[in-house]
């Protein structure tokens, strides 16, 4: 069957109908457990009750007045994220990469303020994901997402993920920011090693950048912590977050100290959907149940349950796994065999991953998820293993038959 949505995805031949929990039923009625979340948007499973009598009950008064008016449900929402952050402000956006491009737009606002509009040059990390704005796709890098769309916008110096000496070297007299992924996402659950991020923190401190975290995949309680800058014991001046916040209805938020924001001053930037009233009502149920007390220690616990439940996946299949890295729900599986053909033989075993970079396969469940979902999601990877061996067995016992003949 033809298809009239642009073909820049390679679609699985599967699709859904409804969703409850961690579980998602198919339209041939088939049940798969969910541990790709929607790629972390579904941070509290699907049919919440709690959300969906948010979603219901301001869909029934009202859904979108512009920011020309006050907006109580996007102003109770930032005072919550100001007093659970580092933040002094938030914008709202309607996804990650306009967050991120606010938060680069912010910086550079900054150093344009502070009397340096030449330091517009922001530091990346190779293996980064930012979004797929023409300034995103400069700031991660990714030659494939880049080729073809016009010259690259300017001013984004890329050095090796977690290496301090680059990132030092990279600092010259236009650099005004430094912009990373507390641990990457898409580039396949890359955790810096200890103490990289407090010492960018101290280098930017010593020259006067701006520190940015982009938390769009980490954020809100999906590591096992509110954001995963507590993870660091440093704070960014600037954070961009998405995802999970909106629970699966689009919404995103760039957030800023004071001094950081100085720049964003009357007309400065803007948006027409951001902060509605419907998606900032939803993102405030998604943070009466992450903030509430015991909420985020389960993450944290029901990390810890999956990455160990993982270990020993990959003692039982070392053929299979190489590595398990990540925090919190969030985790990643690093792949000998093709992580495609991985999450195929995971899809055989009704139970979603995400493909990300450096062939790893991404976890980011519900963070709802209990004890009983983690023991079946482990059953379910290992027969995905089995599957992955079996296969290959097959592939290589012809050939053997063939050599003896
Ligand atoms: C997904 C993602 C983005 C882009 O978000 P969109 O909503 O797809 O624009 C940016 N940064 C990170 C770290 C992400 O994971």
């Amino acid at each position: 069957m033809s298809s009239s949505l642009l073909p820049t995805y390679a679609r699985a031949d599967l699709a859904f109908e409804r969703g409850d929990g961690a579980w998602l039923t198919a339209t041939t009625g088939e049940r798969f457990l969910d541990f790709g979340g929607g790629i972390a948007v579904a941070s509290l499973g699907y049919s919440h009750p709690h959300l969906i009598a948010a979603l219901t009950e301001q869909g029934g008064k009202l859904w979108h007045t512009s920011n020309l008016f006050k907006i109580p449900q996007a102003e109770h929402l930032a005072a919550r994220l100001v007093e659970a952050t580092f933040a002094d402000y938030v914008f709202f956006t309607n996804s990650g990469a306009e967050a991120v491009e606010g938060a680069i737009k912010t910086a550079r606002k900054y150093q344009s303020v502070s009397g340096h509009p030449e330091k517009f040059h922001i530091v990346t990390f190779e293996g980064a994901f930012h979004g797929r704005t023409l300034a995103t796709i400069a700031a991660g890098g990714n030659p494939k997402y880049i080729e073809g769309f016009g010259p690259k916008a300017e001013g984004f110096d890329q050095v090796p993920f977690g290496d301090i000496e680059a990132a030092k070297a990279a600092i010259g007299p236009q650099t005004g920011a430094i912009l990373i992924e507390p641990i990457q996402g898409e580039g396949g659950i890359r955790v810096p090693r200890p103490g990289f991020l407090r010492a960018l923190r101290e280098l930017c401190d010593r020259h006067g950048l701006l520190l940015v975290f982009d938390e769009v995949q980490t954020g809100v309680g999906r590591v096992g912590k509110f954001f995963a800058y507590e993870l660091s014991g440093v704070a960014p001046d600037i954070m961009a977050v998405a995802k999970g916040i909106g629970g699966g209805f689009p919404l995103g938020a760039f957030l800023a100290t004071r001094e950081a924001a100085k720049g964003m001053t009357l007309g400065a930037h803007g948006t027409t959907f951001g902060g509605n009233p419907l998606a900032t009502s939803v993102g405030n149920a998604v943070l009466d149940v992450v903030l509430a007390p015991g909420f985020i220690e389960h993450v944290a616990s029901m990390g810890l349950r999956l990455k160990q439940g993982l270990a020993e996946l990959k003692d039982r299949h070392p053929g299979v796994i190489a590595e398990i890295r990540g925090e919190g729900l969030m985790q990643g599986i690093a792949l000998r065999p093709p992580v495609n053909e991985f999450a195929a033989a995971a899809r055989a075993e009704k139970i979603l991953v995400i493909p990300a970079g450096d062939n790893v396969a991404r976890l980011l469940p519900p963070l709802i998820v209990g004890e009983e979902e983690i023991g079946e999601a482990i059953k379910r990877l290992d027969a995905a293993c089995l599957r992955l061996e079996r296969d290959r067995s097959a592939a290589v016992a012809p050939d053997l038959s063939g050599a003896a003949e």
